[in-house]
């Protein structure tokens, strides 16, 4: 490539979406970068999330950057490994060193004249050619509403704000949710001994998968040459590839199997009907996020917890109160409620081009975007992880790392001076939402459910298609869907 300009590039936030960008955006020659995190570490979700039993679902050999690998302890690894990896890569690859912490974006806004100017609280304004919003997806807690939840006179947190503060013994704890973390945290406390009650509206389907400890000896070998790892990489991606995502957008056979595990470890990990009949879902399997657990099921079991299903009245002082009337007293209220997933880079304010704002384009719940990263109206505005992306049990660094390739395919049209303003054709953003919607049907988000993937429309934010399809739209950009505009507003190129 004859490249001819360096763009200045700002990146919002220092998860692991973010810092992949920085690290691929250097390696591609680009130096002026600024990325600007909100907390005070790199890590994302592995920072915020620390409550007891937090771990990936998704085998770590594949939940991992392609350039580096890691002698995983477990095959799917617990939060605080997952958070020390990624504080060893923002170290190794010179990223932290580079980022602004403890500063939050408030604005970001296009002066149709090829710049973004970018605020934060601190006052701070940035200049930039680019935004590359790697603000992630679950990162905004969503707090039930159910009346007098703040009249409870007990300890209450979100999973995602875990309070390690307070003292579980003796305690009585209540659980509101059901979904992943849910799965994950009850187990912990069940097994800790506590006395707890767990508040269910509406069961999920579990995939059994055991977390197996990787034995010291095998470990050692990875450290040796972490290139020995490969093989493991390749076997869970081969597996979460061919299984599991080919399971949900409706191949038969893989669609078959996974029911049938599902099916099965329900029937034959819980024994006794009534609670079996509880934990039953009404839906499709893997309509909402398939959970992925091995330890919930045994837990549920034990004399030290209750599962409750009859429905949430309020929440009192004492505790929550049922529809059957009935008072449920604890000390302590966890919500595992999970999280506002459509906020994806707001409540920052993000107004693009002609004071375009991201509500007038996606106010109603409708979120539209063109490959799942570019946005109408917000030229050399790239949103990483955005809606249409392939989430679901897959790796998100994964899909993160087709991506930002992609993105440097369009940062590259505007170092050679081929455009200074790249943004989606409106064709292009519609027929990226037709493609989505057609390969809805045979899959298993029409299972009848309600679950968060979906908007307004009952459209999930996700890619409905196999693995490598998503990884075929993103080897090359297809100019035909891109206005490319130079800075005189002469349109160089427009699809037809
Ligand atoms: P979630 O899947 O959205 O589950 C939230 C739970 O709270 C659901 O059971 C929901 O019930 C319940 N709930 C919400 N509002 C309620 C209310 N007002 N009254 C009663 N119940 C209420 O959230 P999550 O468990 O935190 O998981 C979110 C996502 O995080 C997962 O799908 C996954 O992608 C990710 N995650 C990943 C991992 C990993 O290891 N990779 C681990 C944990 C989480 P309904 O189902 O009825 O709405």
């Amino acid at each position: 490539m004859n490249t001819k300009r360096n763009p200045s590039v700002l990146i919002i936030g220092a998860g692991a979406t973010g810092m992949l960008s920085a690290i691929r955006l250097r390696d591609a020659g680009i130096t002026d970068i600024t990325i600007i995190e909100k907390a005070d570490r790199v890590g994302g979700t592995w920072r915020d999330n620390t409550y007891p039993g937090v771990a990936c679902d998704i085998p770590s050999h594949h939940y991992c950057y392609s350039f580096e690998p890691a002698p995983w302890s477990h095959q799917c690894a617990v939060g605080s490994e997952l958070q020390n990896y990624m504080e060893h890569v923002g170290k190794k690859y010179g990223v932290t060193e580079t980022v602004r912490f403890n500063e939050v974006v408030t604005s970001c806004v296009y002066d149709d004249q090829g710049k973004w100017t970018v605020t934060t609280d601190k006052g701070a304004v940035f200049v930039v050619d680019f935004v590359i919003a790697a603000t992630g997806i679950l990162h905004h807690p969503k707090y039930p509403d159910i009346p007098g939840l703040d009249d409870f006179a007990g300890d209450s947190w979100h999973t995602a704000k875990w309070n390690h503060d307070v003292n579980l013994t003796d305690k009585r704890i209540g659980v509101i949710g059901t979904g992943s973390t849910s799965h994950q945290v009850v187990p912990e406390l069940v097994n800790a001994g506590h006395d707890v009650t767990v508040f269910q509206r509406t069961p999920q389907w579990v995939f059994p998968f055991p977390n197996l400890k990787f034995p010291e000896w095998m470990r050692n070998r990875w450290k040796a040459k972490p290139s020995r790892t490969k093989p493991w990489k390749w076997f869970f991606k081969t597996f979460i590839e061919q299984f599991f995502v080919k399971a949900t957008v409706g191949a038969p056979v893989q669609n078959a199997i996974l029911k049938f595990s599902v099916k099965s470890y329900l029937r034959l990990g819980v024994r006794d009907k009534e609670l079996r009949a509880k934990l039953t879902p009404d839906y499709g399997v893997g309509c909402k996020r398939l959970v992925v657990n091995f330890t919930f099921y045994p837990a549920i079991q034990k004399p030290n917890v209750d599962l409750i299903t009859d429905g949430i009245e309020g929440i009192e002082p004492e505790g929550v109160r049922t529809k059957d009337g009935k008072l449920h007293i604890l000390d302590v209220l966890v919500l595992s409620t999970g999280f506002h997933n459509f906020n994806y880079m707001r409540p920052m304010n993000v107004v693009g081009r002609a004071g375009h704002t991201i509500e007038d384009s996606w106010g109603e719940g409708r979120f539209r975007t063109s490959h799942a990263i570019l946005m109408e109206n917000f030229p050399n505005y790239f949103l990483m992880l955005g809606p249409g992306t392939p989430i679901g049990n897959n790796s998100v660094i994964g899909m993160a790392e087709e991506q930002i390739d992609y993105v440097l395919q369009l940062i590259d049209i505007w170092r050679e001076e081929r455009a200074d303003e790249i943004e989606p054709t409106p064709q292009a953003v519609a027929a990226f939402a037709d493609y989505i919607k057609a390969g809805l049907e045979g899959s298993v988000w029409v299972g009848g459910c309600q679950s968060w993937y979906q908007d307004v429309d009952g459209i999930p934010a996700i890619f409905p298609y196999p693995w490598s399809d998503f990884v075929k739209s993103m080897e090359a950009v297809d100019t035909s869907e891109l206005t490319m505009r130079k800075l005189q507003n002469e349109e160089i190129a427009r699809a037809v």
